[in-house]
This record gives structure tokens, C-alpha cells and sequence, in this order.
């Protein structure tokens, strides 16, 4: 890992001048006294020696962009004293109920669903504070930089790898409250809001429009957090993730300056992708506290397909060749036999008789009805040449939501299945990615290891983001 290196750089023209003025000058030739040349040659020597270090050293500097991670030194954070005069200083920026340094809180904003190491006691957050305005959030930045106080944005808590558990303890700012929705431009696609907005709440304000956003991670992801990790979703492999979703961002850059990345126009090539800089960084480069996002048009006459296989390679297949095809799906899930074996013996899935056996589920939809008639019959048949079976098309709406919901909310439901199996089982969720074609391979490997080691585990994943590569999502305990 590398950190850009700021380069020295001498303003071109001064440098110039003083060259120009170096050559023109005439100093008149003065005759110097005769007296020992040994001062001289010390002199000379010494000034040659340290001209050859700080020449070679500033070669150094100029030669490299980068700086290697050993090279840098050790951060260091503020006293005990100054963290309490930034806490007096960022209490005055917002008010009484705004900042909150109760336990629950604190461990609240330091410890995710994943158990990836939760913070210890000296490592939880000085305080929580909830800016409600751009300005709030640039002042109480600017506090922490001076005072060398360490920053951890939040938004809805929902990532699952530990991204905002502090270790060098620092202020949280939670932008929940920041949660308005600024301004739809219905006709250019596109909406502007606050980073506190949850994406389930901005799809059922654009829902009248017709309209919804992309991305659809965990139900309680605000736009702030789904922008900060480039989160995807069910709907990933037609609508893209976050990156895919946005038009620009307005940022707390760690000194608490403001910028904003770009306007709404959706020219595509203009300069640096500043957007997509800030995009995924995980809250290391700054602050969110607006953003312009994509919107598209909500697809009509969609239908949830389900279908069950007995081997995963039978469901990968199946994939491959609906894509090959050419189909376009809304959504292509995956959940395995021993997920489908916690749905149904918790009786979580509804009405519906889920069988214990690996499922796909493929959301479809078509500009018109015999169109869609024509992609149905397609994704079946492909379906039942790979040996497919339990194959049914869903067009109910409680239905469809039913269903969804059972892909949704399987996490809280694996982990209770656990429960029961293991009282004080715990979960640690991890992502895979590869190529379609490799899917069946690393299952059967990863499964195996996980069996081997006495671990119980479930695995389900986007089975068709983006293009030709796929999400697995192993949750395992112990
Ligand atoms: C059941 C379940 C299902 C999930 N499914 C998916 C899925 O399908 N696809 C997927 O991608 N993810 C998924 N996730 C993970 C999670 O939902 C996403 O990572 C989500 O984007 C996190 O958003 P958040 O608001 O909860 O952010 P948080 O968890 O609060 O923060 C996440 C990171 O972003 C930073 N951050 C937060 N707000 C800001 C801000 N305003 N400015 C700068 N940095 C900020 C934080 O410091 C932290 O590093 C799932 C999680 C769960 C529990």
C-alpha cells in the first residue's frame, strides 16, 4: 500500500526570474587579500559534503510518488486534555441533544452484526454526535483536525465487516438526522438528498413517480453508508452498484473543507472521476453530507421465477445460459440447500413450502405482457433442460413480497437457525467473488473446509452481478 507524497514544487516563474537575474548581473571583481587556502579547502569540502546530502535527499523526495507504509511515522492522536477541550469546543457547534457520550451509544456505533472483533472498553468513541447541517459536520471536522482527534462517520450501521468499529477511539459522526429528501428532477432521472436518507424510504417517495433508486442492501442502509462501500444488492445485476448510482457528492474533506465533486449534467467525460473517488472509501477520504443520485424507471410487469436444483452446478449453469441468452433479469439469487434447510425448518417463509434443496430465484420483467409471456417460456426451459424442477412463475404482489422477504432477512434467520442447533453460536459473515464458471468449484471447496473445521455455514449470493461475476456469501459460526 502506497500514500501519495505531496511534491515540492518551486513556483516555475520565480525560478526562472532568479536564474535570468544570476546570468545578467555584473558583480565588479574585487582583489582578494592572499592569505592560507587551508580555511578555504575546509570550507569547500564541508559545504560539498552537505550540498551532495540535502541534493541527494531532495532527489529522494522527487524521484518516488509514493511512500511505502514502513516509511511513515507513527500517528499520533490527542492527549486525554485536548480531546476534552475539542469535546467542550464541538459541544458549543451543536446542541444539547445532539452529542451523547451514553454507553449504549458508544457501543451502539462500535460494534456491527458480524462479531469481527468488537471494540475493547479504551477503544469505543469519545462521543456520537448528529449533525443535522452541511456547516455542523465541516465545524466539528475542522475541531478534530486541529486537535489531531481521529473521525469515524456513520450512517445506518448495517456493514458487516467491521468498517466503522473504532480502534483509536475518536468522534462518531452519525449523519441519520441528516435525512431529508432535497429535490427530485423527475424528468432528468435524478434526486438529491441528504446522506441520512434510507433507501427503502426513498423508494416509497419515488414509487407515485414511478421511479425508484438501484441499489438495495440491507433494509436500514442510508445513502451516506451505501455510497461509503459501493454497496449492490439483489438489484446489482441490472441496475449496477452504488458507483453506478450516483452523479455527485458534496464532501467534508478531513480539514472540514467543503467540496463538491461535480454537477448534475450526466456528461460522462469530464475530468477527474471525483465522484467515484469518494465512492467505496469507506468514510478514510471524508464526510458525505449530500449526494445527487440516478434514478430509473421502475420495471413493469416484473415476475419473481423460482426454481429449485439438486447441484449447484445444474443452478450456475442455468445462469450462464439465461445470460447468454441475452435475457434481461432484475435479479438472479442463489440460496443453498442448507439455507433452504434453515427456511424451512424455521417456518420463517410464509405460506409457502420451501424445499430443502438449492433454490434460484430470477425477477423478470418485459416492456409489454407477450413479450414477457416469450421470456418466461425461455428462462423455464432453460431451467428444466439443466434439470430444474419445483419451477413456477410468481406474478402476486403479496406474493412476490413474501418471497423477497425470505431473501432479505435470511441472515437474522440462518443465525437463528444456528441458535438452535449451537446456543451461543455466533456469526461471521464473509464475500466471495469470481467468474460464474468458477462458482460450483469454490463452493464445494469452501463448504467442505468449513465442515472439516466444524463450522456451520450457509451460503447465498448475487448470482449474476454485473456481467459474468458473482457474489457468494458464506455465513459462518462457531
Ligand atoms: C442482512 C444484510 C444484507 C446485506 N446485503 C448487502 C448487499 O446485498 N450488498 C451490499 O453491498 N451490502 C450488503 N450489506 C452490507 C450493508 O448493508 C452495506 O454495506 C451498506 O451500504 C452499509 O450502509 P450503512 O448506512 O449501514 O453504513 P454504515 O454501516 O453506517 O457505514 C459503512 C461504512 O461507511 C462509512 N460511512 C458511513 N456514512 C458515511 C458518510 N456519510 N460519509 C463517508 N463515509 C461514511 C463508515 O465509516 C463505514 O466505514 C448487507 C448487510 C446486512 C446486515
Amino acid at each position: 500500500m502506497f500514500v501519495l507524497r505531496r511534491q515540492l514544487r518551486y513556483p516555475l516563474g520565480i525560478l526562472k526570474k532568479n536564474l535570468r537575474m544570476k546570468s545578467t548581473v555584473h558583480t565588479p571583481v574585487k582583489p582578494v587579500p592572499q592569505k592560507s587556502s587551508i580555511p578555504i579547502i575546509i570550507g569547500c569540502l564541508v559545504s560539498g559534503v552537505v550540498g551532495y546530502y540535502v541534493s541527494s535527499n531532495l532527489q529522494t523526495q522527487h524521484t518516488s510518488s509514493t511512500t511505502k507504509l514502513a516509511e511513515l511515522k507513527p500517528l499520533k492522536f490527542a492527549s486525554d486534555d485536548v480531546v476534552k477541550q475539542g469535546l467542550e469546543r464541538i459541544s458549543k457547534i451543536v446542541s444539547e441533544d445532539q452529542i451523547t457520550v451514553t454507553p449504549g451509544e458508544l457501543k451502539y456505533h462500535s460494534n456491527d452484526n458480524s462479531n469481527f472483533v468488537p471494540s475493547k472498553e479504551n477503544e469505543l468513541p469519545y462521543c456520537v454526535v448528529y449533525p443535522t447541517t452541511i456547516s455542523q459536520v465541516s465545524e466539528i471536522v475542522k475541531v478534530c483536525h486541529e486537535l489531531a482527534i481521529p473521525v469515524i462517520p456513520f450512517s445506518g450501521g448495517t456493514s458487516i465487516e467491521g468498517h466503522f468499529i473504532p480502534t483509536r477511539r475518536g468522534v462518531s459522526i452519525d449523519v441519520s438526522r441528516m435525512n431529508k429528501i432535497l429535490k427530485l428532477h423527475e424528468d432528468d432521472l435524478d434526486v438529491v438528498v441528504q446522506p441520512g436518507v434510507e433507501w427503502m424510504e426513498l423508494n416509497e417517495y419515488l414509487e407515485p413517480h414511478g421511479l425508484m433508486f438501484g441499489p438495495d442492501p440491507a433494509p436500514g442502509a442510508l445513502i451516506g453508508g451505501i455510497l461509503a462501500t459501493n454497496a449492490s444488492g439483489t438489484n446489482a445485476v441490472r441496475f449496477g452498484a452504488a458507483k453506478d448510482n450516483v452523479l455527485s457528492l458534496t464532501v467534508v474533506l478531513a480539514d472540514g473543507t467543503i467540496i463538491k465533486t461535480r454537477n448534475r449534467p450526466r456528461k460522462s467525460s469530464n475530468g477527474y472521476n471525483l465522484t467515484n473517488l469518494f465512492v467505496g472509501s469507506e468514510g478514510t477520504l471524508g464526510v458525505i453530507v449530500e449526494a445527487t443520485l440516478k434514478l430509473h424507471v421502475k420495471p413493469e410487469n416484473e415476475v419473481i421465477t423460482l426454481m429449485n436444483f439438486k447441484e449447484i452446478g445444474e443452478a450456475t449453469k442455468t445462469v450462464s445460459e439465461i445470460f447468454k441468452k441475452g435475457i434481461q433479469c432484475n435479479a438472479v439469487e442463489f440460496m443453498d440447500d442448507r439455507q433452504m434447510t434453515a427456511v424451512s425448518e424455521m417456518g420463517t417463509g410464509g405460506d409457502r413450502n420451501w424445499a430443502p434443496d438449492h433454490l434460484l430465484l430470477l425477477k423478470l420483467s418485459a416492456p409489454n405482457v407477450s413479450s414477457m409471456h416469450e421470456t418466461m417460456k425461455m428462462v423455464t426451459g432453460i431451467g428444466k433442460q439443466n434439470n430444474g424442477f419445483n419451477i413456477e412463475v410468481v406474478k402476486d404482489e403479496d406474493q412476490k413480497a413474501d418471497i423477497w422477504r425470505v431473501r432479505k432477512t435470511l441472515l437474522w434467520n440462518s443465525l437463528n437457525w444456528a441458535k438452535k442447533i449451537k446456543p451461543n453460536a455466533l456469526v461471521l459473515p464473509t464475500d466471495v467473488c469470481v467468474p460464474v464458471s468458477q462458482l460450483p468449484g469454490i463452493m464445494a471447496t469452501t463448504m467442505k473446509e468449513l465442515y472439516d473445521a466444524g463450522l456451520l455455514a450457509t451460503a447465498s449470493g448475487h448470482a449474476g452481478d454485473v456481467g459474468w461475476y458473482s457474489f457468494w456469501r458464506t455465513w459462518n459460526w462457531c
